[in-house]
C-alpha cells in the first residue's frame, strides 16, 4: 500500500466534501425537508436526521481516515529507519570477525583534561562505556543508543569535524562486544590510539599549532566547563602557565599510550 497516495486521495475526498454538502443540501430542499408538505415522499424528520448524520458523521470518518494513516506513516518511518541502521550481522551477538578500528571526534574539556563526545559524556582513553539512560545495561544494547561510536572511514570523521570545529579526531581501538554497521561501529570498550592535532592554531588559522591552552566555556547546560584548544605561540601569549600544557604534556595527561 502506497501511504502518500492514500492520503492524497484523502485529501482529494475532502475537497469534494463542501460541493457534496450543497449537493445534499439542494436534495433535501426538493424532497422537502424545508418545507411542510402534505404528504411528503420522505418523511421530513428522516431528511433533517440525515442531514445531522452527514454533518456529523462524514467529518468524523476523515478524522479517523487522517489518525489510521497517521500512524501507519509513523510506523513506516520507523521501519524505514531500522533499515538504514541495520546491522550488518545477522546476529548481533556474534563477535566481529573484522577488527573495529575507527576514527571519531571529542572535545578535550576539564581540568586535567579529559575526552568529552559530542554527546556531552566524558571518558578516559582507556574505558568502558556505561548508559544514561539505563544502569542495568551493560554496553551496547541493541535498541539503545548506549556505547562507544566510531566511524570505520577517516574521511567519515574528517567531514564531521568541518561542522565541529573545535573537536579534535581521534583514533580508536573498540572491545568487547560491537555491533557493526555500514559506516562504523557501537562497541563495550574503547582505547584512543592518537590525538590528530590540527597543523594550524585554533584560532587565527594562521601560524602553526604550538600548545594547549585552557578557556572556560559556558556549557549546555549553563554548566562552564574548561575547553582546551591548541593555539599558536602569539595567540596563547597570554595565557597562565596553569592555562597551558605542551603537546607531550597533554598525551600524558590524556593517557594516551
Ligand atoms: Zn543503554
Ligand atoms: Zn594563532
Amino acid at each position: 500500500m502506497n501511504l502518500a497516495r492514500v492520503k492524497r486521495r484523502l485529501i482529494k475526498a475532502i475537497r469534494l466534501y463542501p460541493i457534496l454538502a450543497l449537493a445534499i443540501l439542494a436534495l433535501a430542499y426538493f424532497l422537502g425537508a424545508f418545507t411542510e408538505q402534505e404528504d411528503p415522499l420522505v418523511p421530513q424528520s428522516a431528511l433533517i436526521t440525515g442531514l445531522y448524520l452527514f454533518v456529523g458523521l462524514v467529518p468524523l470518518l476523515f478524522i479517523i481516515g487522517f489518525i489510521i494513516l497517521g500512524g501507519a506513516t509513523d510506523r513506516e518511518f520507523k521501519r524505514m529507519g531500522s533499515k538504514r541502521e541495520k546491522l550488518l550481522t545477522s546476529d548481533p551477538f556474534l563477535l566481529p570477525k573484522e577488527e573495529m578500528f575507527g576514527y571519531k571526534l571529542a572535545l578535550i574539556t576539564d581540568r586535567p583534561p579529559t575526552f568529552t563526545g559530542l554527546t556531552g559524556d566524558s571518558y578516559r582513553a582507556d574505558d568502558t562505556a556505561s548508559c544514561d539512560s539505563d544502569p542495568s545495561h551493560i554496553p551496547p544494547v541493541l535498541d539503545c543508543e548506549c556505547g562507544f561510536y566510531a566511524y570505520k572511514e577517516f574521511d567519515d570523521a574528517k567531514f564531521e569535524l568541518t561542522l565541529n570545529p573545535g573537536c579534535f579526531l581521534i583514533d580508536v581501538d573498540l572491545f568487547g562486544i560491537g555491533f557493526i554497521y555500514k559506516r562504523g561501529f557501537r562497541a563495550e570498550s574503547q582505547v584512543v590510539k592518537k590525538l590528530h592535532l590540527p597543523k594550524r592554531c585554533m584560532r587565527c588559522h594562521i601560524f602553526p599549532a604550538k600548545v594547549f591552552v585552557s578557556k572556560y566555556k559556558l556549557g549546555y547546560s549553563s554548566m562552564p566547563w574548561w575547553q582546551w584548544q591548541i593555539y599558536c605561540q602569539f595567540c596563547s601569549r597570554g595565557f597562565k602557565a596553569e592555562h597551558r600544557l605542551e603537546i607531550a604534556e597533554m598525551i600524558k595527561a590524556l593517557a594516551i599510550k
